[in-house]
């Protein structure tokens, strides 16, 4: 099986809830998603194309509040290993990047909905 798949979670304060809690991250090939644990407010990427001439760009784009950087393991499409990964998630992308060969995956920000009404204690 070719797909990527990475499941894994960043404490931090949600931005539509305020709580400080886990933001859940699932990545598989043709779509990313960050869910909030408390609230459900839900974040999705989807794949951007892989512009070569764009990637200094992506990984050194910061300004945006709220940039996460992340180690998760996943097994690499390209060179097939499993291991670390490094995941960047932004306000406007998430990107994976293999740390064996360095073959990365770029998402952009596409849609946020919230999952859940939970009623206030
Ligand atoms: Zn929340
Ligand atoms: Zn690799």
């Amino acid at each position: 099986m070719g797909e990527q798949f990475i499941f894994t979670k960043c404490r931090t304060v949600c931005y539509h809830c305020g709580e400080d809690v886990d933001q859940i991250i699932k990545v598989v090939s043709p779509q990313a998603q960050v869910v909030c644990s408390n609230c459900g407010a839900t974040r999705i990427f989807t794949p951007r194309t892989e512009d070569r001439e764009r990637h200094e760009e992506v990984f050194t784009h910061i300004g945006e509040h709220e940039i996460w950087n992340l180690d998760a393991t996943a097994t690499c499409k390209n060179c097939g290993v499993t291991g670390p990964h490094d995941m960047i998630v932004g306000s406007h992308h998430l990107t994976t990047r293999c740390r064996n060969c360095g073959y990365a995956h770029y998402y952009r920000f596409d849609l946020e909905y919230i999952g859940q009404c939970p009623i206030p204690e």
